[in-house]
């Protein structure tokens, strides 16, 4: 496990960070992808967008992004029969077990 997964398990949602460059490195990685420098690590925005979405059975799925940069698959905990791309959604719960695992609202 990293240290992404390894803090996905505690239900913390992180990326690493270059300051250097100033710049997200995602996907997340103990180096930075442009200087190979160490990155930060700290918490991404619970606040996201709805990139695409697409139904299964009653169940929503959908890539959010975050921070502009940030894209992650989950599913989305609506009452709503649809979602909108677009659509504001916040981040509930994260989750690393084997995979990942992200709930939207
Ligand atoms: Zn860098």
């Amino acid at each position: 496990m990293n240290k992404f997964e390894e803090e996905l398990k505690k239900g913390n949602f992180i990326t690493s960070e270059c300051h250097k460059c100033d710049k997200i490195v995602w996907p997340p990685s103990e180096y930075c992808d442009n200087c190979f420098g160490n990155v930060n690590w700290r918490k991404i925005s619970e606040n996201g967008e709805i990139i695409e979405w697409s139904k299964k059975g009653s169940d929503v799925f959908c890539i959010a992004e975050f921070e502009k940069t940030i894209r992650i698959m989950g599913k989305l905990n609506t009452k709503n029969t649809d979602a909108k791309i677009g659509q504001h959604i916040q981040l509930s719960e994260c989750s690393f077990n084997q995979g990942y695992r992200f709930i939207f609202m």
